[in-house]
């Protein structure tokens, strides 16, 4: 019997997967969704996300690779078979781009860059008074392989930096919060609030008023994470009361962000097309090459996801 790969993706080339599996595995054939084949021969699922309830019908499936860090899109499905290894891309250089731009935008709001910006329009000569790093509370929620790694370099820059997780961590030189009870005191001190937080339940419509009440008036939101966690008429009420005083959104609960959206012309607001990190090809598709491999020792997976805590 023949033994294949099935690869589904709106947003990845398949060309240079197909041309790695061939190159690493010949043994296996790769096919493209919807063309399945005979269900019975796919024994690895290489998804961005794919209709819901087709995973289930894979009988000989025996492990999953996300195309992508975060797996929302795939747990989505109630039928996601949980009994099978989940990967994750942990090694595809996401860090550091991520890293790029929290840090690009703490600096451009705490260097007040917008309304340098609006002052050069207007040819208007005026120093506007700044602050240093160590007053400025930044607060980073989530501090996981993306989370973390911002962090460490925003308190590197001189942030007064703390993180918020779970479940607790031990960061040098961050203060670290953790879970429900301790959110409050975390938010009271982050005038630069950026979201690096997986979509779960837990986390669904997290970036809303009641967050938002709890920060300093004048807030920045740096919305990294996933679409589903921001609601968008909150954090423009927020916005418009003065509440907030700017967002930069690299995340949408619809994307593309249709036409006519009022993000679009916010004044307070930066769009980015959830283009903050493009995964590597190269390491993502070693450390798939490599998981392929442990599957067939036996061996835990690299990025191995719990679908029970969704990420
Ligand atoms: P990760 O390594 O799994 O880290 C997730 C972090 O969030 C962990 O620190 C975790 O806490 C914390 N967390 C999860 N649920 C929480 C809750 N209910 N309360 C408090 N903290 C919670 O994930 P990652 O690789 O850093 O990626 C994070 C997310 O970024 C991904 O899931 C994805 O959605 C998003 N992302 C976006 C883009 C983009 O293009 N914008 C690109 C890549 C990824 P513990 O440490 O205690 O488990």
């Amino acid at each position: 019997m023949t033994d294949a790969i099935l690869f589904a993706s709106d947003i990845d080339d398949p060309k240079p997967w197909r041309e790695v599996i061939a190159e690493r595995f010949p043994e296996l054939e790769f096919r493209v969704f919807p063309e399945i084949g005979r269900p019975e021969e796919i024994r690895y699922a290489l998804i961005w996300k794919i209709e819901g309830g087709v995973l289930r019908t894979l009988p000989k499936l025996q492990a999953i690779f996300a195309l992508g860090a975060g797996v929302d899109q795939i747990l989505i499905d109630p039928e996601f078979p949980r009994h099978l290894p989940l990967a994750r891309l942990v090694e595809a250089g996401l860090a550091e781009q991520m890293s790029e731009y929290a840090i690009f935008a703490t600096l451009y709001f705490h260097r007040q860059m917008a309304a340098y910006f609006a002052q050069q329009k207007r040819q208007e000569w005026r120093m506007l008074p700044g602050r240093h790093p160590a007053e400025r509370g930044v607060g980073v929620m989530g501090l996981g392989m993306l989370g973390a790694d911002a962090a460490k370099k925003l308190q590197f820059i001189g942030f007064r930096t703390a993180g918020w997780s779970r479940t607790p961590k031990h960061l040098p030189g961050i203060e670290c919060f953790a879970g429900p009870d301790q959110l409050e005191h975390f938010l009271a001190r982050s005038e630069v609030l950026i979201n690096l937080l997986p979509l779960t339940p837990s986390t669904r419509g997290i970036l809303g008023k009641a967050l938002f009440d709890q920060l300093p008036d004048g807030a920045f939101i740096v919305h990294l994470g996933r679409g589903g966690q921001l609601v968008v008429e909150d954090l423009i009420a927020a916005l418009d009361s003065g509440k907030l005083g700017g967002a930069m959104l690299d995340v949408f609960p619809q994307e593309p962000l249709p036409q006519g959206h009022p993000l679009w012309t916010h004044p307070k607001v930066v769009v980015t097309p959830h283009a903050s990190t493009a995964p590597i090809a190269s390491l993502a598709m070693g450390q798939v090459v490599e998981n392929i491999r442990r599957v067939g020792a036996g061996e835990p997976l690299i990025g191995l996801v719990d679908p029970e805590v969704g990420y």
